[in-house]
């Protein structure tokens, strides 16, 4: 799951991203209005954290031109603006929820799960292809009896395929999911996670389609 975390306070961006990414997030970080414009406006991101107090540019601005726009990433305030004026006025741009600072990490996580879970129209933790089940709080998989928490790059890979059940994704829309701008990738990392995915559930869990690239079997 790709996260853009819009944050100019280096402390907090810093505790984030790790945090976000021992979860087995790809956080993609920018500090300021005029790059956070241009990304917001990037669909491949599942989720936006946005601080309303940036250099440069108000957060509110950015999110109403966003907006306006056409983006549609859901977009979670982060700010330490406790105003009841503010928190509505964040809503009715398009925010999808407001999260006052401080917070706790696990509160934001738990938040962002609700948000992702609203925007697939589901109502629990619970993703399902077929047999396989992914559970989004404790990162156990499921299928035919064995279930195994996964470590944060398989539950990425994971996650990226079982959201939509029969599509197919390729190696670089795979690797653009799990990975972020900094991350060095090995041209076989793809294919090592889903080798070790298979080897403990079963070759069954993650079909390949020849020259095309991955899916997670309706079936
Ligand atoms: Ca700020």
């Amino acid at each position: 799951m790709r996260v853009l975390l819009v944050e100019d306070d280096a402390m907090i961006g810093k505790g984030l991203v790790a945090a976000l990414s021992a979860e087995g997030m790809s956080v993609d970080w920018v500090r300021d209005g005029a790059h956070a414009e241009v990304m917001l406006r990037d669909s491949s991101y599942s989720i936006a954290l946005l601080d309303l107090g940036l250099p440069g540019q108000d957060g509110l601005d950015l999110l109403k031109a966003a907006r306006r726009q056409g983006a549609d990433t859901p977009v979670l305030i982060i700010t330490a603006r406790d105003k009841l004026d503010d928190r509505v006025a964040g809503l009715d741009l398009g925010a999808d929820d407001y999260l006052v600072k401080p917070f706790e990490t696990r509160e934001l996580q738990a938040r962002m799960r609700a948000l992702m879970r609203r925007r697939a129209g589901r109502a629990t933790s619970l993703l399902v292809a077929g047999r396989t089940e992914l559970n989004t709080e404790t990162h156990e998989l499921s299928r035919g009896g064995v279930v195994e928490v996964l470590p944060a790059r398989e539950y990425a890979l994971m996650h990226a395929l079982i959201e939509r059940p029969g599509r197919i994704l390729s190696r670089s829309q795979i690797e653009e999911r799990i990975y972020g701008w900094g991350d060095e990738v090995e041209s076989n990392a793809v294919d090592v996670l889903i080798h070790s995915i298979r080897r403990k559930f079963g070759k069954d869990i993650i079909v390949n389609i020849r020259g095309a690239g991955w899916m997670a079997p309706k079936s």
